[in-house]
């Protein structure tokens, strides 16, 4: 969406916004008059002190005392019957801000502007039109917690690395560790504590392999879900994970992840961009070179500094180059600066990570996001 399409579109949000709050306040001032009828005549007579002040004025022209007496007394009325009219709405069931307009941003009154300025509420919806498209809005629909199925999800061990089928004649096996071992078989019954150190595991996968041995995937994946579940709950709040690094194989449902934390998040009503890191690359390489500016966010660069979350899905799956890795390495050290939260999901292991990235990005992710690992038979082929 171009810049000027955007900010039309939010100023009709806008405009939508008071014309609601509008219609709200005199429903309710409406039952706040039925309820007491006293309230509606105060009104009226705090509505006329404006005209009976003018015609007081103009009354005793010249008469600067009189003037002044009158303005004085009118003064003294209209505190009278204020009191009277909070005294009123004391008693009034629907509370005594009944009468109040409620804005859905109190701050600039959904105007979007404070003083000539743009509120903090224009540029957070600025960044929803330009990030929310219709489409992602309509795969959050189906992708959320809501729908999930856990079980989609193996309930038996995984191996990462099956043997292969033994020879027909055993003489002619070079290697004797290709014969089926009975004793190599991952135990059926899994130990109840496995699997909840999934972030700690170590780099060289050694570890994780013993992991997906004893830990079936849908019980992996139930304790994945309860993370992301708990992301969100925490979020804003200072507490729990910070940032999440879901990875494993393609099918395994990342992306479905992400979704359900984009979802919940948006929910929220924080700010959130997600992006596939393809799109965001191609947009930066854009910015760089100064091309297709019209499909581009004219703040691209800061948004993705300063939105409450980003969600990078399918990093490593861009055209990894110098100028991807200054540009990630960038985004992320900010984010981290700022205290920001962010997801990133991945294909990658942690040793694909390191051969592709730099030190310093794999640092930044290994030292602060929690990480979630999938495993298991691809969902893409099963029914
Ligand atoms: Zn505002």
């Amino acid at each position: 969406m171009e810049y000027k399409d955007a900010y039309a579109e939010i100023m009709r949000m806008y405009d939508k916004d008071r014309i609601e709050c509008f219609h709200e306040r005199n429903r309710r001032r409406d039952a706040a008059y039925a309820e007491i009828p006293e309230l509606e005549g105060v009104d009226g007579e705090i509505a006329s002190f404006a005209i009976k002040a003018a015609k007081y004025i103009l009354e005793h022209q010249g008469d600067t005392t009189s003037e002044g007496i009158a303005l004085a007394l009118l003064k003294q009325r209209h505190e009278e019957v204020l009191k009277e009219r909070a005294e009123l709405l004391q008693k009034c069931t629907l509370g005594p801000n009944c009468l109040d307009p409620v804005y859905k941003c109190p701050k600039c009154q959904d105007t979007g502007f404070i003083e000539n300025q743009k509120c903090a509420c224009f540029q957070a919806r600025m960044i929803k039109l330009n990030y929310s498209s219709s489409n992602l809005e309509n795969i959050l629909q189906k992708e959320n917690f809501d729908t999930f199925n856990l079980k989609l999800f193996s309930e038996l061990p995984f191996d990462p690395n099956p043997k292969p089928k033994p020879d027909p004649d055993p003489k002619l096996d070079p290697d004797p560790k290709s014969k089926p071992d009975p004793k190599s078989k991952p135990e059926p019954k899994p130990n109840p504590n496995e699997g909840k150190d999934s972030d700690l595991a170590d780099p060289s996968g050694k570890k994780a392999e013993d992991k997906h041995l004893k830990v079936p995937p849908r019980k992996n994946m139930k304790s994945m879900y309860n993370r992301c579940k708990s992301f969100v709950e925490n979020f804003g709040k200072g507490t729990g994970d910070k940032n999440l690094f879901i990875h494993g194989k393609a099918g395994l449902g990342k992306t479905f992840l992400c979704s359900c934390i984009a979802k919940a998040i948006l929910d929220k009503e924080y700010v959130v961009i997600y992006n596939t890191a393809p799109a965001l690359f191609d947009m930066l390489s854009d910015v760089r070179f100064g091309k297709n500016l019209e499909r581009v966010p004219p703040n691209l660069r800061s948004d993705m500094e300063t939105c409450d979350l980003l969600i990078l899905d399918d990093l490593g799956s861009e055209m990894v180059t110098t100028a991807t890795n200054s540009d990630l390495f960038a985004i992320l050290n900010e984010r981290l600066r700022m205290n920001k939260s962010t997801v990133i999901s991945s294909n990658l292991n942690p040793q694909e990570m390191q051969a592709i990235y730099t030190d310093r990005i794999v640092s930044r992710i290994w030292g602060n996001y929690a990480r979630l690992e999938l495993y298991g038979p691809d969902l893409r082929y099963r029914k």
